[in-house]
Order: C-alpha cells, then structure tokens, then sequence
C-alpha cells in the first residue's frame, strides 16, 4: 500500500473531467511530499496557517486549496498564494479576499459554498441568498475576485439516497446558475465528493472531489 499507491489507484478511477484534490490536513509534509513525487499537484487544506507553512516549505508549481470555514481576518494569510477557495459563503468574506487579492495584485478563484445537508452544522448558502449575492451591486463591482463554481458537503450519513439527493440539488443549483456568464462569475467547477461518497458524487456531475483519508489514511 501506501501513499503513492492510493493516489495512483484512486487516480485511474476517476472520469478525465474530473479533478482530484488530495486532502492533505493534518498530515506531514513528508506525507505530501510522496504524493507530489506520484505526481500530484492540487492539495487541499482546511485550516490557513498550517497550509502557509506546507506553502512555504514545498515546491511552488504545487496549486493550494482553502477547503475549510475561513474566518476573514485571516485571509490576508493566504492571498499571496492560494488558487482556490471553496468555503466561500457570504458577501463580507467575498469582499475580503476580493480586497487582499488586490493588495496582492491578483485574481483569486472561488466557490461559493451551498448549503445542501440536513445538518445544522454544516456551513452555506441557500439557493435564495445564492442568487441575492451573484445579483448585488457590492458583488459586480469586485474586480479582484472570480467565482468559477460552487461546493457543497453532504449530510454524514451511510444513507445512499439521502447523500444522493443532495448532491442532485446542488447540481440542480448548479445548471440553474451557471448562466448568464459574466467578467467574475463564470461557473465550470462543481466541488462535491470526499472519500465515502466520491463516486456517487461523480454520478451525480461533480468535477472535482476532495480526497483525503484514502490516499493519506485516517487522521487522529
Ligand atoms: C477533510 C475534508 C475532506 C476530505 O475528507 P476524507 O473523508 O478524508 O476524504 C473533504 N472536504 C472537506 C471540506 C474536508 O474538510
């Protein structure tokens, strides 16, 4: 087994369309380091500083994804490197990164985040606070910000059909907004999957899936 195995072998499963981002919090630079000699170069963390300090210390052709809830004193950390943030999930947090990417004097990617579980404890918007902020006056002047998809996560659950149906609404979502295109919302990427669900996920038209526990093993 090991690292490198798993990737490959989770690799050659996955459609062409469909990019995968390796998971990798918690883990120890070394750990990533046997994925990216594999030949991996999308890594995906949830907390800013730890993936700053992974920044700093691994090679620079490697893309760094903000998976996680960001707190939005905290995005300055990430605005000089960072190729795409998925939890974005209101209009004051857009406005940030949109501020420090300008200070970094760069486009940053983003996905909003929508709510699609049935458990409160879960971050996103809904559909109606979806199409208020693609339609605000605040979100068409920002310049510096581009949204180009949207992420949900499913209920955690063993029920097949409930994790089903969730993903179909946030593909519902998707279809219903992804037009008309404009300068910062163009609307290509479809972030839902993890290492219980992923194939479903992709059934259900996710393009890309965030995998973690099965290339790097469980976490503590
Ligand atoms: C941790 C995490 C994942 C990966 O989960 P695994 O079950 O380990 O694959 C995916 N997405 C988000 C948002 C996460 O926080």
């Amino acid at each position: 087994m090991g690292i490198a195995n798993n990737l490959l072998q989770i690799k050659s499963t996955l459609p062409e369309h469909v990019t995968l981002v390796a998971v990798s919090k918690t883990k120890p630079v070394s750990d990533l380091m046997e994925a990216y000699e594999a030949g991996q170069r999308i890594f995906g963390e949830n907390k800013i500083q730890e993936m700053a300090e992974k920044w700093q210390q691994m090679p620079k052709d490697i893309q760094w994804h903000m998976i996680g809830h960001v707190q939005t004193n905290k995005v300055k950390f990430m605005a000089p490197f960072v190729s795409l943030i998925h939890g974005v999930d209101s209009l004051k947090l857009l406005q940030e990164i949109n501020k420090q990417a300008l200070k970094n004097n760069r486009i940053i990617d983003c996905l909003l985040q929508i709510y699609i579980a049935e458990e409160e404890t879960k971050f996103g918007l809904d559909e109606e606070e979806l199409a208020s902020l693609l339609s605000s006056s605040e979100f068409h002047e920002m310049k510096n910000i581009r949204i180009v998809g949207l992420m949900g996560m499913a209920t955690f659950t063993d029920n097949k059909d409930q994790i089903k149906k969730e993903f179909l609404h946030l593909k519902t979502i998707f279809n219903k907004t992804k037009e008309p295109k404009t300068e910062n919302c163009q609307l290509e990427t479809i972030s839902m999957g993890m290492s219980g669900d992923y194939q479903l996920a992709i059934e259900c038209g996710s393009t890309m899936v965030r995998i973690g526990s099965s290339i790097f093993g469980g976490r503590n």
